[in-house]
C-alpha cells in the first residue's frame, strides 16, 4: 500500500493571489496554457497575469486548447513554448488546458524528442507545472493524468507519464461564470472518480477516505444540481473541494470501467466527458452489485439513495440520454475485451456479455 501525493494545493478564496510566491517561485519565465474564452471571462487569467507582472515575470499565453485536447495540439503548443524559451508551465481551465499543460511542459523539458514519447515510457521529466482548475470535474490539478485525443486511433489515452503539478490553486469563484450544464457533467465526473475509485481493484484504505468523503460532498450538492437550491459563493467552494478530493482518491488508484467505455462516446459523438462518464455508473453498480452488494450498497449510503433504481433515474434527470447503433455496441465491447489494462481496474472476473449489457443498459439502441 503506497500514498503519494505531491502537489502542493492550495484550496481557497483569491488563492492565486495570496500564495503569489508558491506560484512565481516555479521559474522566471512562464508559459500559460488555457482554452480559448473562459479564463478570460471568469477571471483566473487575469489572477494569474497579475501576479506574473507584480514579479516581473515575462509571460506568453496560449489560448488554443479545445476540449479533449489532441496530441497535435499538445505539439504545437510545446513548440510555441520552446520558442518563447519559458522554464516553467501554468494551466488554466478545465481537464483539457490543464491535461495539456503537463503533456507540454514535458515536450518542453526534452526539446530532443518528438510526439511518440507521450506514449512510450522513459524516465523523462517535465518543466514545473502550476495547475489551476475552473471547473469541478476533472481534479487533473491533483492527478499524475493527462489524457489526449489520438486522432490517428479515434479514442482518447492517458500519456505514458505521472506527471504531477508542482502547485494547485483552487478558487471556487471562478464557477461562478458556469452554466448548469458544465456544474452537472463536470461534478458527474467527480462523482464517477470518487465511485470508481472505490471500488477500484486497487481499492485501499488511504484513497478511500477521499472518495468517500467526496462522494458524501456529491451528496451535500444534489438540491444545487436538482436547482432546488441556488448556489451561492461558498456552495461553488464545495463543488471545488469534491472534484479535488475525487482528484486525490484516482491519483492513487487510477479509473475504471465506467471512463473506459467513455472515450468512444465522447470521440464519436462529442458527448462531455462527465456526462460519458456518468452514463455508465448506474449500470456499472448494478454489475459490481453482482459481486460485492455490501460495497454498493455502502456506496448508495453515502450518496443518500435509497435504491440503485433512485440512483439510476437521478442521473438519467441530469444527464439525459444517448443513442448509438447495434453496430457500435458490439465494436466498443471488442475494444473494451482487446485492452487488458482496462479490465484490469476491475477486481472480478468479467465477461464479454456482462460489458456488452454494461453498454446497451447505458445507451439507448437505435
Ligand atoms: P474542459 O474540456 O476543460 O472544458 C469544457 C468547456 O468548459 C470549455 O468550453 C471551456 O471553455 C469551458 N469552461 C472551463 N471553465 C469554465 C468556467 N469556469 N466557466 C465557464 N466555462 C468554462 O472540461 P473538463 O470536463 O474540465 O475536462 C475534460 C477533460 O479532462 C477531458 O479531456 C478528460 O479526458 C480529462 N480528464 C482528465 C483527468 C485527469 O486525471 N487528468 C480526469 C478526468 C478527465 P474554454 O475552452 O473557453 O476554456
Ligand atoms: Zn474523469
Amino acid at each position: 500500500m503506497r500514498f503519494y501525493a505531491p502537489t502542493d494545493v492550495y484550496l481557497e478564496k483569491d488563492c492565486v493571489k495570496n500564495h503569489s510566491k508558491d506560484l512565481t517561485k516555479l521559474g522566471t519565465k512562464a508559459f500559460i496554457i488555457t482554452g480559448r474564452h473562459s479564463s478570460s471571462v471568469n477571471g483566473s487569467l487575469q489572477d494569474v497575469t497579475s501576479v506574473l507582472e507584480e514579479a516581473a515575470i515575462p509571460y506568453e499565453i496560449f489560448n488554443d486548447i479545445e476540449e479533449n485536447p489532441s496530441i497535435e495540439t499538445v505539439v504545437k503548443a510545446a513548440n510555441a513554448g520552446k520558442a518563447f524559451g519559458a522554464d516553467f508551465v501554468i494551466g488554466i481551465g478545465g481537464g483539457s488546458p490543464l491535461d495539456a499543460s503537463k503533456a507540454i511542459a514535458l515536450l518542453m523539458a526534452n526539446p530532443e524528442e518528438t510526439a511518440d514519447c507521450l506514449y512510450t515510457p522513459k524516465e523523462l521529466k517535465p518543466l514545473p507545472i502550476a495547475a489551476v482548475p475552473t471547473t469541478c470535474g476533472t481534479g487533473s490539478e491533483v492527478t499524475p493524468n493527462a489524457v489526449l485525443t489520438i486522432h490517428e486511433k479515434e479514442t482518447k489515452k492517458s500519456i505514458s507519464y505521472h506527471l504531477y503539478p508542482d502547485l494547485a490553486l483552487v478558487d471556487g469563484k471562478y464557477l461562478r461564470f458556469a452554466s448548469r450544464n458544465l456544474l452537472i457533467n463536470t461534478v458527474t465526473d467527480a462523482l464517477a472518480h470518487c465511485i470508481e475509485s472505490n471500488l477500484h481493484a486497487k481499492n485501499n484504505p488511504y484513497n478511500s477516505m477521499f472518495s468517500s468523503y467526496g462522494m458524501k460532498l456529491w451528496a451535500a450538492l444534489k438540491p444545487y444540481l436538482m436547482e432546488e437550491e441556488e448556489a451561492e459563493d461558498h456552495i461553488y467552494d464545495i463543488f471545488m473541494l469534491a472534484s479535488t478530493v475525487a482528484g486525490m482518491a484516482i491519483a492513487q488508484t487510477g479509473t475504471s470501467l465506467p471512463h473506459a467505455l467513455s472515450y468512444e462516446i465522447t470521440y464519436h459523438y462529442g458527448v462531455p466527458h462527465g456526462k460519458a462518464c456518468g452514463l455508465f455508473l448506474a449500470a456499472y453498480l448494478k454489475l459490481y452489485q453482482k459481486y460485492a452488494p455490501k460495497m454498493v450498497r455502502e456506496v448508495l449510503n453515502i450518496l443518500e439513495f435509497n435504491t440503485l433504481d433512485d440512483f439510476r433515474l437521478f442521473l438519467k434527470d441530469l444527464l439525459g440520454e444517448v443513442s448509438i447503433t447495434e453496430e457500435e455496441l458490439e465494436r466498443y465491447a471488442d475494444n473494451i475485451m482487446a485492452n487488458p489494462s482496462k479490465l484490469s481496474t476491475w477486481p472480478f472476473e468479467i465477461t464479454r456479455d456482462e460489458v456488452r449489457d454494461m453498454l446497451a443498459q447505458s445507451l439507448i439502441i437505435r
